[in-house]
């Protein structure tokens, strides 16, 4: 039988770009003997355009064949209307890998790809993220959060924070953000002010973290409430850290599959995943980050409820080294949206 697979992509956040390249990516790999196509494309102010149906893989996401008059009305209809079996919310961030999107989906009862809305949502944000780790007792860096009104009203205070639980190197992130977009690593006052102000223009909650030197270490996780580990990977940033430039526009960040580690090391990494994936009661598809320390600790850093997803990117090659390749990849995800609907009902 064929799969109505409605795409929604573009999206309302700074990794609005990112998500292009994948939905390109994936319209691509789609077996269309299998799948019946429909884009959905949201812009970059929020506003939902329906695609008709796609004959042919697009060479670029501007072909996509749109209709309608770009109002979000419309869209909302044909997902009520139930036209389609399964979503694929190929959005990064805020608004899209969030929980937002998949409440959405969840009201209308819809089957969706990856993680639900509390996954999400928890997943999203750094601070959130990082106390349910610290629940399910998984070693991380230390860290500190603020809001932009806890730091308008007393700045002095707000790097003295910082300053006294961390001191430097510590790295400034937006809480709810991915793709490296707003993060600095500081090693003075200068930096840590310079790195605040550039924080808060993208959230209006910061997390800051005590830096680490350390080997970056990657693995992907698919399934529903027992996941599969993928091989691990390193990423080796040629830049001081592995910033979003260094992700999508140089292609020069080496990826090592697999990463060159001890069997202890992977054992280690692999069940420390699967904590960290049940901790956050997540679904389908995962990619777990961890940071390796000079003397041997293992700190998890974050996981990602919507990791990468071009052919190039290290999810969907990790899993290629494990011999899934990306086409099955995704009719695996399509497969387990299908197994959790099912359950739930
Ligand atoms: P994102 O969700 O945007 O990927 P990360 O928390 O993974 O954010 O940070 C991006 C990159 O910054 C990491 O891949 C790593 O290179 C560097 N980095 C982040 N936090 C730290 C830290 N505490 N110590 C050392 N490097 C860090
Ligand atoms: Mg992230
Ligand atoms: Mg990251």
């Amino acid at each position: 039988m064929r799969t109505k697979l409605c795409l929604l992509y573009g999206g309302k956040s700074a990794e609005h770009q990112v998500s292009l390249q994948t939905a390109k990516a994936v319209i691509g790999a789609l077996d269309l003997n299998k799948f019946d196509i429909y884009p959905i494309y949201i812009t970059t102010e929020g506003n939902w355009i329906e695609g008709n149906k796609l004959t042919a893989p697009a060479n670029e996401v501007s072909e996509l064949q749109f209709a309608g008059d770009g109002q979000s009305s419309a869209v909302a209809q044909s997902l009520i209307s139930k036209k389609y079996d399964v979503i694929f919310p190929l959005l990064h961030g805020p608004n899209g890998e969030d929980g937002t999107v998949q409440g959405l989906l969840e009201v209308m009862n819809l089957p969706y790809v990856g993680n639900g809305v509390l996954a999400s949502s928890a997943g999203m944000d750094k601070v959130i993220m990082k106390n349910i780790f610290a629940q399910a007792n998984l070693p991380q860096v230390n860290y500190v959060w603020l809001t932009r009104k806890m730091w308008e009203e007393n700045k002095e205070a707000a790097y003295e924070k910082a300053e006294k639980v961390l001191g430097y190197p510590c790295f400034v992130k937006p809480a709810n953000l991915g793709s490296s977009v707003g993060i600095s690593k500081c090693t003075n006052r200068e930096e840590l002010e310079a790195a605040y102000e550039e924080a808060f223009q993208f959230d209006r909650k910061i997390i800051v973290e005590e830096g680490v030197t350390a080997r970056e270490l990657e693995i992907g996780l698919l399934g529903n409430e027992d996941p599969q580990c993928s091989v691990i990977g390193e990423i080796v940033p040629k830049k001081e850290f592995y910033d979003y430039k260094a992700k999508y526009e140089d292609g020069n960040t080496a990826l090592i599959i697999p990463a060159e580690i001890s069997e202890d090391v992977q054992t280690n990494m692999k069940r420390k995943a699967v904590t960290a994936f049940q901790a956050l009661d997540c679904s389908g598809l995962v990619r777990a980050d961890f940071f390796l320390t000079e003397n041997g600790e293992l700190l998890i850093n974050e996981i990602n409820t919507m990791p990468g997803f071009t052919p190039f990117s290290m999810f969907p090659l990790l899993w290629k080294h494990a011999g899934v390749e990306y086409p099955l990849l995704i009719e695996k995800l399509i497969d387990l949206a299908k197994e959790r609907h099912e359950e739930k009902q």
